[in-house]
């Protein structure tokens, strides 16, 4: 899912028949859509998988695997479920049909097909794609600060894994928490937290590059993810944010109230096994070290040393040594 795409909706065709490509390609330009194919069955579920199309047009026969085959795998895997698939086949029986929509497929359209009709069904599906992914990137945020919230950063977190694993990349995640939070709450009010909690999440985003992900994760808890960083720039993320919130005093009824924030670094360098649950887990010691060590201060798990964590001016004066 990506909420900022401009670009046009992509519809992958696979279908034996290059004729069937370039009919297609000629019908549906006019609609503004990027029109990509593929010739047989594991072609076809390969480029699904690797660039997200945003609707498939399915044939049934083909050299490899079926259509239905296809279908099936397609609607197994998490990354390609949601993607609409339209089957386009010669078979105009009744019970292919009824087991193409079976399997999951949106809709079914029989060779030769009207051009006008297909038209208006790939508008369909790909409107109905449209509202789901609206009602998926809604369910992904967090009402009180616009960030992502936790479900989404589970979500992001296996896909950035897979990623870093596939093309050897280090992927690095910051816990955060507010110190002693519950007195601001005791104090000031539970609106005035509020508040506090917007005005943090603010800062995230304003430290945070496009590429980073940052995420309420839990009441005053924040995770920063940053794809492609290591232990090093993280930690340095950190300690900035750190910085930023401390410099920040909050006013209220002519008192100035400092509020100071607890991070917690972890990467996934050295990290076995390499899993959401794990990477969460390094980061979550550190954090609770931070919090045992006094507070407002960044711990860090170090990559080369397995169970070791250090504070950032340690790790600082371990990185010049
Ligand atoms: P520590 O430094 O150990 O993190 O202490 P703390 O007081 O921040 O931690 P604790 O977990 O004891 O308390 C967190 C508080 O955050 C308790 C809870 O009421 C408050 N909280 C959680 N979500 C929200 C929220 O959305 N708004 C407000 N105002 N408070 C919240
Ligand atoms: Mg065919
Ligand atoms: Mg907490
Ligand atoms: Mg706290």
């Amino acid at each position: 899912m990506n909420p900022e795409a401009p670009n046009p909706n992509r519809v992958l065709v696979v279908d034996d028949s290059e004729f069937i490509h370039e009919l297609v390609r000629a019908r549906l330009r006019e609609e503004g859509l990027q029109v990509e194919h593929q010739l047989t069955g594991e072609a076809g579920l390969r480029h699904a998988i690797d660039v997200q199309p945003d609707m498939i047009l399915l044939d049934i026969e083909l050299p490899d695997l079926n259509g239905f085959e296809v279908c099936r795998q397609l609607k197994e895997r998490a990354e390609t479920r949601t993607i609409p698939v339209i089957f386009l086949t010669g078979q105009s029986d009744t019970a292919a049909k009824v087991r193409g929509l079976d399997l999951g497929a949106v809709d079914y359209v029989i060779k030769p097909f009207d051009d006008v009709e297909l038209r208006a069904r790939v508008r369909a599906a790909l409107r109905t794609k449209r509202l789901q992914d609206l009602l998926q990137q809604q369910s992904f945020l967090d009402g009180l600060t616009g960030l992502w919230n936790r479900g989404y950063l589970d979500h992001r977190l296996e896909g950035e894994l897979n990623i870093a694993r596939r093309y050897e990349r280090r992927l690095s995640l910051l816990l955060g928490d507010i110190d002693h939070f519950k007195r601001v709450n005791d104090s000031f009010g539970h609106l005035f937290g509020d508040y506090v909690i917007q005005r943090i999440a603010e800062a995230l985003s304003t430290h945070a590059r496009r590429s980073d992900i940052a995420c309420r994760y839990g009441g005053e808890e924040f995770a920063l993810l940053l794809p492609s960083a290591g232990i090093d720039e993280a930690a340095l993320v950190a300690e900035r944010l750190r910085i930023a919130v401390e410099a920040s005093p909050f006013h209220l009824r002519g008192t100035q109230l400092q509020v100071t924030i607890s991070f917690g670094v972890a990467s996934t360098e050295g990290l076995d096994p390499v899993t959401n649950e794990s990477l969460i887990a390094r980061a979550d010691r550190a954090l609770y070290n931070a919090k045992e060590a006094g507070r407002n201060c960044v711990h860090i798990c170090v990559p080369d040393q397995p169970g070791a964590i250090c504070s950032f001016t340690d790790f600082q004066s371990q990185l010049s040594d």
